[in-house]
């Protein structure tokens, strides 16, 4: 049951969007592999000939590689039609975490799906479309902050990083990640058995010019700061423009492979944290009162690492990509089980987990959009992103 309040602490809210179908997609009139059936309810390969995203009946009989649809009905706390907004999927997804990050709790919004599917699209958007969840809900936090009382001072505080073949960087630190290949640059190419070992070792002679450490920056965790990356820049943007402004240029230093045409980002996870500080005016000025941590996360393609195409580098940003999502799957899935107790979550298995360890479970909120494809050649990612979203929000 989902009610105006639909969060209690330690839940995961489920969100699913769907993206329209592209240009090229809707050549030869394909159908829609999703259809709405309400704000909850979504259908995935329905079975009736009716298309209610395409708009007009397909005649005959349905035959697509002999399969019979599948016409599985999925129920999600919310699930967003290709018309949706950037504003409406804002307001029921990342809206309801802002009151709780200004009253010092933790909350974590991720975009998870396949490439192409919409991640980026609903986390940062852009100039045309609209700006995404990032964004506006950096808006929402100027507008609470201008608009409260004058005994308390807030202050914001914003950090960009990826998570990129098990080691961060900052996103908006560029010249801390001198050996991110450059389309058209040549790759380092891994010794026959040594990817693992080298993959880190073989950028880092470039690196070390960028000043940043070969194997990223490193996490610690300290009972002043909590957990936290350092020599991380921190940034206070004063308006949305400037945060999306900042955002675009960050998302340009993310990680690209030179040799998959449809690699760029796809396999960094991409994390924008927001600290919010609230100090009391007239108490002790070093006094904190509350700390509050928002973290929104363009997760990296969840498509599977056997699709990777390539070899030596390719491969093991596949499976370290994989470390990480996979991490977090089991991090949500163990909070499921754990009912609140988070002893036992395995946090620890990935930079991603340990970094979003504060962020996950407890008295955190989470919430998770699934970004889906309703394109036919994206059905099986498609399938697999709903069964993800279907687990999930059993937490
Ligand atoms: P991802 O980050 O998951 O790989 P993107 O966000 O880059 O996917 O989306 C892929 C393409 O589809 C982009 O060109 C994007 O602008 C477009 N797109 C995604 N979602 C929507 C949407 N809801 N409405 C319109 N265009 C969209
Ligand atoms: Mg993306």
């Amino acid at each position: 049951a989902v009610s105006s309040a639909p969060h209690s602490a330690g839940s995961i809210v489920v969100g699913v969007r769907v993206r329209p179908l592209t240009v090229s997609e809707q050549y030869g009139s394909q159908r829609s592999l999703v259809r709405i059936v309400d704000d909850k309810v979504l259908c995935f390969d329905p079975a009736c000939d009716e298309d209610l995203h395409v708009g007009k009946p397909v005649r005959g009989p349905r035959k697509i590689g002999h399969r019979a649809a599948k016409d599985q009905k999925y129920a999600f706390d919310c699930v967003f039609d290709t018309t949706a907004t950037q504003e409406e999927v804002y307001q029921k997804t990342a809206r309801p975490q802002i009151e709780s990050v200004l009253s010092g709790y933790n909350a974590t919004v991720f975009a998870y799906g396949a490439t192409g599917a919409g991640k980026t699209h609903t986390m940062i958007g852009d100039k045309t479309t609209g700006p995404g969840v990032m964004v506006l809900a950096m808006e929402d936090l100027f507008a609470a902050i201008e608009s409260t009382a004058l005994d308390s001072a807030y202050e914001l505080s914003l950090s960009y990083l990826e998570v990129y073949n098990e080691q961060i960087r900052d996103l908006l630190a560029p010249e801390a990640h001198a050996t991110a290949p450059v389309e058209g640059a040549p790759t380092p190419t891994p010794a026959p058995g040594g990817a693992a070992g080298t993959a880190a070792g073989g950028g880092g002679g470039a690196r070390a010019k960028g000043g940043a450490p070969p194997g990223g920056l490193s996490l610690r965790e300290d009972a002043r700061n909590g957990i936290h990356v350092t020599g991380l820049s921190h940034h206070s943007p004063r308006t949305a423009d400037e945060v999306l402004e900042l955002l675009t240029l960050g998302n340009g230093n993310r990680a690209m492979s030179a040799t998959h045409a449809n690699a760029v980002s796809s396999r960094s996870h991409a994390v924008l944290q927001i600290v919010v500080r609230e100090r009391a005016k007239t108490a002790d000025v070093t006094a904190d009162v509350r700390v509050g941590k928002l973290s929104l996360i363009d997760l990296a393609g969840s498509e599977r690492a056997s699709v990777t195409s390539n070899r030596g580098q390719q491969l093991n940003e596949g499976a370290n990509i994989n470390k990480s999502l996979l991490a977090l799957s089991n991090c949500i899935n163990a909070l499921g089980k754990a009912r609140g107790d988070v002893r036992h979550i395995p946090y620890r298995d990935s930079k991603l987990t340990r970094l979003l360890k504060d962020s996950l479970g407890g008295n955190c909120k989470t919430t998770m959009i699934a970004a889906v494809s309703p394109a036919r050649c994206a059905y099986e990612d498609s399938l697999n992103t709903l069964k993800y979203a279907n687990r999930a929000k059993e937490i």
